[in-house]
């Protein structure tokens, strides 16, 4: 027998998930982030902030977010029932203000006036400008300039809400390398700045934290789904009326995650992440860390890294650019070597058809991120009973995506 915690309960104390996690950070950053563990340590039992955490997220940001039943989706195709948990609907769009009131509120009680982050594609730099703008922080996010340069409105946006974004021009002027700059900005800002990371990477504790942070989503679930499935008849996982597959995009992982983790004790469920495949798994551009990855360490923390033959990072494809990053989260590397959750791929091409399909069968305009999930799902579904269900996490909403669809599809807008 194994005496391994469960998995629920990772990471250890000095944040490991198996071998993945830790912390791999400069001397300077060492006393920053045992800072900010005690804080945590302090803070994720405190009611109070607890209290203010939940208020928040409903007052500011609009939960619980309903879960949906695509009901046309799921006849047409002829297998499964499709359930969407909404998170495209939370104010800014998308999953990551979750998890950025949780820092923001950190920052605040530990006297930090100043926030940074990094961005891809502006969704995490959107959402923490809009935190610090209602909390009055100072905030200064890191952008790569080719970043910069395709999201326009989002940077706008951003500057609209009092932020100053800072473009990046070194290495391939991206997601890493704004990556880069930021912890440099941390290491010499360390006294007034909070550094706000916007997925379940980084090191000891921001997996943790921001998966603690993004969590509410699966607990939201666990309420929701036994009542919906009630309402239609449908007999749940074979244990309880929980799904019998829970659906998420992994970029860094923190939608997914959040949704997962609740999960791990509802063994019934099959829990399944879909990577961006790009041009395909084959092909050499896409950012399926986790399947054509190796461990290694990048961003503080040991996951799996798309790398060539000398450790080098590798450069990343996907159409999404919310998914274009070449690790992933160490809880995610250790899920995956478990067996608790699968790891499959999504094209670029089948990204883009379950985008439109989701406009025309549901209403709904989907992010290009959560159209990996819906593509899976869509897959899966005919090769399941009527009376089994799929729950996707659906990320975010597609508004800040139309101008890369309709390039695409060879359209001016
Ligand atoms: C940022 C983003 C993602 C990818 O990040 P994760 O940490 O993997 O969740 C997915 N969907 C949307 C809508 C995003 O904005």
């Amino acid at each position: 027998m194994s005496t391994a915690p469960p998995l629920y309960q990772q990471p250890d104390p000095s944040g490991h998930f198996g071998p993945y996690g830790g912390s791999f950070v400069s001397e300077t950053l060492t006393h920053a982030l045992a800072e900010l563990r005690s804080a945590y340590a302090h803070y994720q039992h405190d009611p109070e902030f607890l209290r203010e955490f939940h208020y928040e997220l409903a007052h500011f940001v609009g939960r619980p977010s309903p879960i949906y039943h695509a009901a046309r989706s799921s006849r047409e195709l002829g297998g499964a029932q499709i359930f969407l948990k909404r998170e495209d609907l939370n104010h800014t769009g998308a999953h990551k203000i979750n998890n950025v009131i949780g820092q923001a509120m950190l920052a605040r009680r530990m006297g930090k006036p100043r926030i940074i982050a990094e961005t891809g594609a502006g969704q995490h730099g959107v959402a923490t400008a809009t935190i610090c703008a209602r909390y009055g922080l100072e905030c200064v996010v890191y952008m790569g300039a080719e970043d910069l340069k395709r999201q326009m409105p989002n940077v706008y946006r951003m500057k609209l809400l009092g932020a100053t974004v800072v473009p990046v021009t070194s290495g391939s002027q991206t997601l890493k390398d704004a990556l880069n700059e930021a912890m440099r900005d941390w290491v010499t800002n360390v006294e007034r700045t909070f550094y706000i990371i916007g997925t379940v990477a980084g090191p000891h504790p921001y997996p943790m934290m921001v998966r603690d942070f993004q969590r509410v989503i699966g607990e939201e679930c666990l309420q929701q789904m036994p009542a919906l499935l009630a309402e239609l008849g449908l007999p749940g996982n074979g244990a309880e009326l929980q799904p019998d597959v829970v659906l998420a995009c992994v970029g860094g992982g923190s939608n997914a995650m959040g949704i997962f983790h609740p999960y791990l004790e509802h063994p019934q469920t099959r829990l399944i992440g879909v990577e961006a495949a790009g041009d395909g798994l084959e092909s050499g551009r896409h950012s399926a860390s986790l399947q054509k990855g190796l461990p290694g360490v990048l961003h503080g923390n040991r996951t799996y890294v798309l790398q060539d033959e000398d450790g080098q990072i590798v450069e990343t494809h996907s159409v999404s650019a919310g998914l274009d990053y070449p690790g992933v989260g160490p809880e995610h590397a250790w899920l995956k070597d478990s067996g608790r959750a699968e790891y499959v791929g999504v094209t670029d091409e089948q990204a883009l058809a379950a985008f439109h399909r989701l406009c025309r069968r549901e209403g709904i305009i989907p992010a290009l991120e959560s159209s990996h999930a819906l593509a899976y799902a869509f897959a899966l579904a005919p090769t399941m009973r009527a009376d089994q269900s799929i729950l996707v996490n659906l990320s975010g909403r597609g508004d800040k995506d139309l101008g890369t669809v309709a390039e695409l599809a060879g359209v001016t807008v």
